[in-house]
C-alpha cells in the first residue's frame, strides 16, 4: 500500500510505562544539577574533577538533597556499593537514614556529607591475598564520584572504591580507575608526539555483551552441583542440544519475553542503556547488551545488570546462570567487551579517519596495541583466567587462550606496508557496497569482514575483547588490557623522547610485534602453528597464567604505571589462585557427594535388578562394567580429594588443575553414560533435556 504524503501525522500517545521511567532511579548529572543549589553543584563538580574533598557545609547540603531524592523513591537507607577482589558479586552494607539527636535523645532522619563520601568497615573476611590480617583489618570505602548513585529496591547505592588502611586496593574498581588514568596520561603524551595537542583527556569506553542461561528454579534446586558451583558437573547430553542452532536469534517464548521485558525496564530506570536482547546459540541461552559507556561505569552497570537478572529470575521462578560453562557439550557464557578510546575533542582513536594525519594517528595507536598484545599477552590471558573460563578458552565456542589481534586482511596488509616504509595514507581501504537485489537497497558494509574466531578483532571503530568470561567482573580484564596499552604508549613515547623519529618508532613497533596479527581461523590448528612460529605467549591454564602476574616484567610495569605496587600484585595473584583452587575443591567435593549419595546407590541397585531378572544382554554387561569403573573412579577421586594441598595457594591451584580436573572428568564420562542406560524414573537428578527445554 502506498502512503500518501497527506496522511495525518501519527497521534502523539503517552509513552509505554517502561519508556516513561527511563533514568528514574539514577542520580545522574542532569538530575543533580536540578536538585542542588548552583554553588553546591559546582563545588561538587570541582571535587569530582580534582579528587579534593568538598567543604563540610556544602557536602552536607549535597548529602541532604541526595537523601531527599532517594526518600522520594522509597529509600530508608543507603549503602556504599563496592567490588571486593573476590568478584563478580558486589559488596554492600545497609545503613539507614535513621540516627539519634543526642541533645533530645530522639530519632532523626539524616545523611551527612561525610557519610555520603566514605565509610569505614571491618569486612576483614573478604579474600584479600594477605593485604589485611584480621587484627589489622580496617578498610575504607570511598565514593567513586564519576559513577552516579542509584536507587534499587529501597536502597540508595553509592558506587565506591574499597581500599585498606594503607591505601592499597582491596577491590576491582580502584585498579581500573588507576589503569584508566595511566592510559589517559601516556595517551595524551603520545598524541602530542603525533602532533595532536588539543585533547586534554583520553577515555576508555566499553560496551559489554552479557550471555546467560535461564532455567527453571525448581529444577535448579534439585541439582546440588548447580547450587554449589554454578555449573552441572555431570549430566548426559540432551536429546536436542544446539545442533540445529534453532535457538539462535529465535523468538523469545512468552514467559522469557515477560522476564526480559521486566529486566530491561528495570535496567532502563537505573540508567543502563540496554539496547539489544536476543536468544543465543545454546538452548535456554540469552544475551543482553547496553550501549557503550566509560569503562568504570560499564563495569558498574554490568554488575548491576547481573544483579537485576538474578533478582528478577527469582521472582519469575527462574534462575539466571552466568557461569562460563553451565552445561558440557553446548556453548557457555562469554562476555565480549567492546573496547575503544576517545578524546575529549571527539576523536575515536580506533577509527582510521579520512586524512593522512588521521590515518597515521590510527596506525600509531594500533601499533601500540600490537605491542601490548605481543609483549603482554600474559596479562590479557591472566585477565580472563578463571576456573569457569578455562572451559571456554580454546574450545569450539570461544577464542583460544592465545591472544592475537585481528585487523582484517586489507588493514593487516596496510600495516605491514607501513612497517616497511610505506605511506600511512589509506586510500585503498573503503567501505564496501553489497548489492542484494531490488527492492533491497545496496548495503554499506564494514571495511573488513568479521572473524568470530578471533579473540581480539577490530570492528571498524573499536576492538572486541571476546575472551572475557560471562561470570567475570569486567574491571579486572579491563585493568590488564589498559595497563598493557599504557605500557606500550609509555614505551613508544620514551623511544621518541630519546631522539628517534616518530614515524620510525611507529614502523619499528609494527615490525617487532606483527607476529601477533592473525586473520586465520582461530579455532583451527593453524593458530597454534602461527603462535609457535612467532613466539606468541600461550598459557594453557589459569594457574599458569596467574604465575606470570608477578614476573619481574609485570612488577616493573604495574609499579611504573602506578596501578599495583608489588604487594598489591602479589595479593591479586594469591586471591586468584585461592579462588581457582577453592572453586575446583568445591566442585570435587560436590561431585563426590553426588556420586556417593545419589548415583552409586541407583546404579548398583540397577545392576542387582538386571542380574535378578534372569535375562542377559550386551546392555546389562556394559552397565555392570561401567558401574565397576565408576566405583573405582570414585575411589580415585576420593583419594585425590584427601591429598589436596591447601596450605600453598599456587600449589593448590596447580593441583586442582592437574589432579581434580582429569579425575572429575573421567568419572563424569562414566556417570553420563550410565544416565542413558538406567531406569529414568530412578535417576536422582533433573536431566539436561529438562533443564534446557522445560520452561522455554
Ligand atoms: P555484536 O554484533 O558483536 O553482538 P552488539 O551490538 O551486541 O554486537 O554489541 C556491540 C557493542 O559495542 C555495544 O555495546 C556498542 O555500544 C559497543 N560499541 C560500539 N562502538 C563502540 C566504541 N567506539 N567503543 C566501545 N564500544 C563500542
Ligand atoms: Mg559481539
Amino acid at each position: 500500500m502506498k502512503h500518501s504524503t497527506h496522511d495525518a501525522p501519527l497521534q502523539t500517545t503517552p509513552l509505554p510505562p517502561s519508556l516513561a521511567n527511563i533514568n528514574d532511579r539514577v542520580l545522574d548529572d542532569a538530575i543533580l544539577k536540578k536538585l542542588v543549589d548552583p554553588e553546591v553543584y559546582y563545588a561538587f563538580a570541582r571535587c569530582r574533577a580534582t579528587g579534593l574533598p568538598m567543604e563540610k557545609k556544602e557536602a552536607n547540603e549535597l548529602a541532604k538533597s541526595i537523601r531527599e531524592w532517594a526518600q522520594s523513591k522509597g529509600c530508608i537507607g543507603y549503602s556504599h556499593w563496592f567490588s571486593p577482589m573476590r568478584g563478580p558479586v558486589h559488596g554492600e552494607k545497609l545503613e539507614t537514614f535513621v540516627g539519634v539527636d543526642f541533645k533530645t535523645d530522639r530519632l532523626i532522619i539524616n545523611l551527612t556529607g561525610s557519610e555520603l563520601f566514605q565509610t569505614e568497615t571491618d569486612g576483614s573476611s573478604f579474600p584479600n591475598g594477605g593485604l589485611r590480617e584480621t587484627h589489622q583489618a580496617a578498610a575504607y570505602i570511598g565514593w567513586d564520584t564519576g559513577s552516579p548513585p542509584f536507587v534499587y529496591r529501597q536502597t540508595l547505592y553509592i558506587p565506591s572504591a574499597f581500599v585498606s588502611w594503607t591505601g592499597e586496593a582491596l577491590d576491582l574498581k580502584t585498579p581500573l580507575l588507576r589503569a584508566n588514568l595511566a592510559v589517559n596520561e601516556r595517551g595524551l603524551r603520545f598524541l602530542e608526539h603525533l602532533g595532536d595537542t588539543d585533547a586534554t583527556e583520553i577515555v576508555c569506553n566499553v560496551g559489554w555483551e552479557q550471555e546467560f542461561f535461564l532455567i527453571e528454579r525448581e529444577l535448579y534446586l534439585a541439582r546440588p552441583d548447580l547450587v554449589a558451583t554454578g555449573r552441572t558437573i555431570l549430566g548426559a547430553s540432551p536429546f536436542r542440544g544446539q545442533e540445529l542452532s534453532t535457538n539462535y536469534f529465535s523468538r523469545l517464548s512468552p514467559r522469557i519475553n515477560r522476564y526480559i521485558a521486566e529486566a530491561r525496564e528495570t535496567m532502563w530506570a537505573l540508567g543502563i542503556s540496554i539496547h539489544c536482547t536476543h536468544n543465543e546459540v545454546a538452548p535456554a541461552q540469552h544475551e543482553i547488551s547496553p550501549i557503550f559507556n566509560l569503562a568504570n561505569l560499564a563495569a558498574d552497570t554490568n554488575v548491576l545488570a547481573m544483579d537485576v537478572l538474578r533478582d528478577l529470575a527469582f521472582e519469575h521462578e527462574l534462575v539466571a546462570l552466568f557461569h562460563e560453562k553451565p552445561f558440557a557439550g553446548i556453548n557457555g557464557n562469554g562476555k565480549h567487551n567492546n573496547w575503544g578510546l576517545n578524546t575529549d575533542t571527539g576523536v575515536n582513536l580506533f577509527v582510521p579517519g579520512k586524512t593522512e594525519h588521521e590515518n597515521r594517528r590510527f596506525i600509531a595507536f594500533v601499533a601500540a596495541l600490537l605491542r601490548s598484545v605481543k609483549q603482554h599477552g600474559d596479562l590479557l590471558r591472566c585477565g580472563v583466567s578463571t576456573s569457569g573460563n578455562d572451559h571456554r578458552l580454546g574450545a569450539q565456542e570461544a577464542p583460544p587462550a592465545i591472544i592475537t589481534l585481528h585487523l582484517g586482511e586489507s588493514m593487516e596488509r596496510h600495516m605491514r606496508q607501513v612497517a616497511n616504509g610505506g605511506s600511512f595514507a589509506m586510500h585503498g581501504i573503503q567501505h564496501k557496497q553489497i548489492e542484494v537485489s531490488a527492492p533491497v537497497v545496496d548495503i554499506k558494509a564494514n571495511k573488513e569482514d568479521r572473524n568470530r574466531t578471533a579473540p581480539f578483532p577490530w570492528c571498524g571503530n573499536r576492538f572486541e575483547f571476546r575472551a572475557v568470561g560471562g561470570n567475570q567482573h569486567i574491571a579486572f580484564p579491563l585493568t590488564m588490557l589498559n595497563a598493557a596499552l599504557a605500557d606500550s604508549l609509555k614505551h613508544m613515547c620514551e623511544e621518541i623522547e630519546s631522539g628517534k623519529e616518530v614515524d620510525e618508532v611507529i614502523r619499528e613497533t609494527i615490525r617487532e610485534n606483527e607476529g601477533v596479527l592473525f586473520s586465520g581461523n582461530g579455532y583451527a590448528r593453524e593458530l597454534y602453528d602461527h603462535a609457535e612460529k612467532f613466539g606468541l605467549i600461550h598459557l594453557t591454564s589459569s594457574p599458569e597464567a596467574y604465575q606470570s602476574l608477578t614476573s619481574t616484567k609485570n612488577v616493573t610495569l604495574f609499579g611504573g604505571l602506578g596501578i599495583f605496587n608489588e604487594r598489591e600484585l602479589a595479593a591479586r595473584q594469591v586471591t586468584l589462585q585461592e579462588a581457582y583452587a577453592t572453586e575446583l575443591h568445591i566442585e570435587a567435593r560436590t561431585l563426590l557427594n553426588i556420586l556417593q549419595t545419589r548415583i552409586i546407590p541407583v546404579v548398583v541397585e540397577e545392576t542387582r535388578k538386571d542380574a535378578e531378572s534372569g535375562f542377559s544382554s550386551r546392555l546389562f554387561d556394559e552397565k555392570r562394567r561401567l558401574v565397576e569403573e565408576l566405583l573405582s573412579g570414585t575411589d580415585d577421586l576420593a583419594s585425590a580429594f584427601e591429598a589436596f594441598p591447601e596450605a600453598d595457594s599456587a600449589q593448590a591451584a596447580v593441583y586442582a588443575h592437574d589432579v581434580f580436573k582429569p579425575s572429575m572428568q573421567s568419572v563424569r564420562v562414566l556417570a553420563d553414560r550410565l544416565e542413558t542406560m538406567v531406569d529414568e524414573r530412578l535417576w536422582p537428578l533433573p536431566t539436561y533435556s529438562e533443564l534446557l527445554h522445560r520452561h522455554q
